[in-house]
């Protein structure tokens, strides 16, 4: 069982997601935000789409489905929440269904928060989980079907995640979201190094996807709730509950 993956960017700032199963040849896409570049990238790798795996609803992951469906024959799995208004849906899934791309092994979790339909994909033994708008590099998504305290939730589950469980998000928010962290957490050295290590990588054209589970819990300030300096970072008063200190942070991030 080994798993190959490809980013890469469609749109302005969504990413597109290849994962190929070298023991079968099977490979899924993560979402579809826009035909062409998902084409391209399977031209690049000769690799064959068995299965695309919608993350949520929203227009900018699903709107190249119809096309990339028609063109490579791939299994559609999305959320049984939204399955009536994204194309093509095949297969719909929820809390605690398994997906399978050839040898390959995911668990659906529901994690609702950015919209109530968003579910996540855990390929545990191939250690990666496809995280859609629920947490990004450095952030984590808006809330757009709150109320906040529901995010909140829905993000401690990938902090219960192994230190190098790689997580591929939906967007390349890095930079602005490391302008956003540096302000909530401005002592943060690992954080520090991390933005200037996403800095580097625009300049190289690259960005900072896959994270890893472990930079994230110690440089994304939204995985960072529970420590002192994040309270301090939004003037509430130490012991004031991680929750609490997530939403206040969230709603600033809007404001930001
Ligand atoms: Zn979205």
């Amino acid at each position: 069982m080994t798993a190959q993956v490809k980013t890469f960017l469609c749109r302005s700032d969504n990413i597109g997601v290849l994962i190929h199963d070298s023991e079968t040849g099977a490979c899924a896409a993560i979402d579809v935000p826009e035909a062409g570049p998902v084409l391209r990238a399977l031209d690049e790798t000769g690799w064959r789409l068995t299965d695309i795996l919608v993350t949520h609803r929203h227009g900018d992951h699903i709107a190249g489905i119809p096309e990339v469906k028609e063109k490579t024959g791939a299994r559609v799995t999305a959320p049984r929440k939204a399955s009536g208004e994204i194309p093509g849906v095949d297969v719909a899934v929820g809390e605690g269904d398994t997906v399978s791309v050839g040898s390959l092994t995911a668990q659906v979790w529901e994690t609702p928060g950015h919209c109530s339909d968003h579910i996540t994909y855990w390929f545990e033994q191939a250690g990666i989980v496809c995280a859609g708008d629920t947490l990004f590099t450095l952030g984590c998504g808006r809330v757009l079907e709150g109320p906040p305290e529901v995010l909140w939730r829905s993000l401690q589950r990938f902090s219960a995640l192994p230190d190098e469980t790689q997580v591929f998000s939906g967007h390349d928010y890095v930079l602005s979201n490391g302008k956003f962290a540096l302000a909530a957490d401005p002592n943060n050295a690992a954080l520090r190094a991390r933005v200037a290590e996403a800095e580097q990588a625009k300049r190289e054209g690259r960005f900072l996807i896959p994270s890893t589970l472990a930079h994230e819990r110690r440089t994304n300030p939204f995985l960072r709730s529970e420590s002192p300096e994040l309270a301090q970072g939004v003037d509430l008063p130490a012991g004031t509950s991680a929750e609490n200190v997530f939403v206040t942070l969230r709603s600033w991030k809007d404001r930001f």
